[in-house]
């Protein structure tokens, strides 16, 4: 009895470490050829400071499709190593969105590997190659605060003044806090896509949002 009490104990501190894991890691391990020729097996590892630097600052969309695409495609690969070289991708048209999938994933607009889409519900549409597992990753309701997409939405037509683009940034980082704190479980939703054939549509038109307000003024207040 004690036996089994102590095993009940341990694997539930295990689970408990593991959501901690999950929710607070932006860290992923991902798997690779070795060289420009190579063979699989080049095992990295890719924290959200990398993506950062390729994407250029940290915001609520890196965190937050780092978070929700990490919860997809530890349900593509259950070993949690992720397989660059096998994955394919739709993304919504966001900045941050569309540059953290094709760094997770190893997707490429050249190769056929990743296009993107308005016109789908939720954040992503992931398959895996070799099986055809596809999976839908959408962010549950009333997750994010829609003021960020109101004032969001005010700052692309450049209607927001430097004070209140400075709100706006307080504001998606306290969103940036929340996605980091809470166990992804909770915030998004990942649907199997048992049909899904994927047609790429290549287009070139999607606004790059995150550089419309390069040119503001300071907050002065
Ligand atoms: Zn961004």
């Amino acid at each position: 009895m004690i036996e089994i009490v102590k095993k009940y104990i341990s694997i539930t501190i295990l689970s408990i470490v593991i959501t901690l894991n999950f929710s607070l890691a932006q860290s992923l391990k991902v798997n690779d050829t070795d060289f420009s020729k190579g063979r699989l097996g080049n095992i990295q590892n890719i924290q959200i400071e990398d993506v950062t630097k390729f994407h250029g600052h940290l915001c609520d969309g890196l965190v937050e499709g780092f978070i929700a695409l990490q919860y997809g495609l530890y349900a593509l690969f259950p070993d949690s190593i992720i397989d660059r070289t096998n994955l394919r991708i739709v993304s919504k048209s966001s900045p941050c969105l569309t540059d953290l999938a094709i760094y997770l994933t190893g997707a490429r607009y050249q190769f056929g590997t990743f296009y993107v889409s308005n016109d789908f519900e939720g954040l992503y549409i992931v398959q895996r190659i070799d099986n055809q597992k596809t999976i839908n990753i959408i962010r549950k309701p009333n997750i994010k605060p829609a003021i960020i997409d109101e004032m969001g939405s005010q700052a692309i037509k450049g209607k927001l003044s430097p004070c209140q683009l400075d709100t706006l940034k307080q504001l998606e980082n306290e969103y940036m806090r929340f996605l980091q704190k809470n166990d992804p479980q909770t915030m998004f939703e990942i649907k199997k896509m048992l049909n899904f054939t994927w047609s790429p549509i290549l287009k070139n038109d999607f606004v790059k949002t995150d550089i419309l307000n390069k040119n503001a003024g300071n907050c002065n207040q």
